[in-house]
């Protein structure tokens, strides 16, 4: 069984009185009641007129009025178009464009520009969970859905077939905009088959996320993962490294999946011990330094468990669940993922049945996406330091050549990390008439330090590789999987 839906209704099925679930607006609820519930509103969704394989636009909040209408989606075989809730104007108008919905649904009464844009693209079906008092007469009809409707229908539902399109996920856009992938059902589940086997999860854990649940890293793992495996899940409306610790320490959980920077607030707050009762405590999106990969080690026993996926390609590598955990490496193929690095560039290249499906109007990209023997190409360069450990050196695409030599920004930002008192650090090129670009860094951490970085870097780094500049700053923009936005600082030093 390898559809996510096939394997959600299993799950269902085998029993229903075991928790699935937890959220701050619904409190826990059984498989039987998140059975029931979004069978109740996939019916209420058909009534209104949407049916297997149209777009539902879902504005995406961690709550359980959100996951209701997303499974109850997936229960119609209709796709969830999943959209950062954060987004600006203009990247949302692109999301709208692109995935040309049927419907849409948002946590709370939707703003006069969403709703134009809506319209352009003739959306005349919508919902939101609110009094909607404020609502003009004109527009109160196209407004047929809430999170909480039911319908005693009994519609043809969960029908699903594995290669059916399941839902879009938006890549993180870190460069240009962002790009929807379309993922079907056995996408997704063959992915969270991996990690079942890889990390021996199941019904048995209970895991904490506090993740976005609109990226792959948060949705289509732990969420999904979570569903399909009958494992039970809290999702958190928000990261609060104090609440997790004591979460952690209160209540019987057993993983917990975050991103780097998660971890380094976890440290900051002095509570990352909170971690060494957990059997399974996995990071990924973007690097974790092997200095805070040490930091908690020392406080809780073990390395965290650092994995390396894409929205495009699900979860490709793992560092073992027994086997030795390297930090600074992602580990090696998970069952099922091929992966090849090109002998010319070092790029990763991943072949595997989680491979995507495309990007939503944008065949020329998704062609480009695949080399010619069928391999898609991840963008990223890497490097075996082991047959089963891969090394991440940096994105292709932001690599630097200065002087005619190559310089790959992670690795340069693996050794700032590493001088204590540096807390994060990110690279890129400058425009130089010298150099072609240069390497400039930008550095949280202690000012008037320069020198001793300097030295730092000077002893760990070849001369074409230690930056030109350092220039201190109080805060690294990033994304919200902590993903660094390179083109913003580039951006920065043209001005
Ligand atoms: P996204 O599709 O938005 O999830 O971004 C995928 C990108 O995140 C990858 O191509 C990598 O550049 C980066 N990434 C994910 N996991 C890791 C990791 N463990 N270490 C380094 N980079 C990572």
């Amino acid at each position: 069984m390898d559809s996510l839906i096939e394997m959600m209704l299993w799950s269902w099925a085998s029993d229903g009185s075991q928790l699935q679930l937890q959220t701050a607006d619904r409190g826990a609820l059984s498989r039987a009641q998140v059975e029931s519930e979004t069978r109740l509103l996939a019916n209420h969704l058909m009534d209104v007129g949407i049916g297997p394989g149209d777009r539902v636009l879902l504005l995406a909040d961690p709550s359980f009025a959100y996951l209701r209408i997303c499974i109850a989606t997936l229960r119609v075989g209709a796709v969830a178009v999943l959209v950062n809730p954060a987004y600006t104007e203009r990247e949302l108008r692109h999301a709208v464009v692109v995935s040309r919905p049927t419907a849409f649904y948002c946590a709370s009464e939707p703003v006069s520009e969403l709703l134009e844009m809506l319209g352009s693209v003739g959306v005349n079906l919508g919902g939101f969970d609110g009094p909607g008092s404020a609502l003009p007469s004109t527009l109160r009809p196209m407004f047929r859905i809430a999170s909480g409707s039911v319908s005693t229908s009994d519609h043809r539902i969960d029908n699903a077939l594995p290669d059916d399109a399941a839902v879009v996920l938006f890549t993180s856009g870190t460069t240009g905009l962002p790009k929807g992938a379309l993922l079907s059902h056995r996408n997704l589940g063959t992915n969270i088959a991996a990690l079942a086997e890889a990390w021996q999860w199941g019904d048995h854990d209970r895991l904490l996320l506090s993740l976005p649940v609109f990226h792959m890293h948060g949705f289509g793992i732990g969420v999904c993962g979570s569903l399909a495996l009958g494992a039970f899940f809290s999702l958190l409306p928000s990261f609060d490294p104090i609440r997790i610790a004591g979460s952690i320490e209160d209540e019987q959980f057993s993983a917990f999946f975050g991103v780097p920077t998660m971890y380094q607030r976890l440290a900051d707050s002095g509570r990352c011990d909170s971690l060494s009762k957990l059997r399974l405590v996995v990071s990924g999106s973007a690097p974790m330094s092997e200095h805070l990969h040490r930091e908690l080690k020392e406080a809780t026993g073990q390395y965290v468990l650092e994995r390396y996926g894409m929205t495009e390609t699900a979860m490709i590598t793992s560092n073992p669940l027994n086997g030795e955990r390297i930090p600074g490496t992602v580990g090696g193929a998970l069952p099922s993922v091929e992966v090849e690095l090109d002998v010319e560039t070092g790029e990763i290249k991943v072949k595997g049945p989680s491979l995507f499906q495309g990007y939503l109007g944008d065949a020329t990209a998704t062609s480009a996406a695949f080399d010619g023997e069928g391999w898609f190409r991840s963008g990223d360069a890497g490097i075996w330091q082991d047959q089963d450990h891969l090394r991440i050196s940096g994105r292709l695409k932001d690599l630097i050549i200065t002087g005619g030599f190559n310089v790959f920004p992670g690795e340069v930002e693996a050794v700032l990390r590493d001088f204590s008192g540096v807390s994060e650090a990110a690279v890129v090129g400058a425009e130089s008439d010298a150099w072609g670009e240069e390497v400039v860094a930008f550095v949280k951490g202690i000012r008037g330090d320069e020198t001793a970085i300097l030295d730092h870097l000077r002893r760990n780094l070849v001369n074409y590789k230690v930056p030109k500049r350092l220039i201190f700053v109080d805060s690294i923009p990033r994304n919200a999987l902590g993903k660094v936005l390179y083109q913003q600082l580039r951006e920065s030093l043209k001005g």
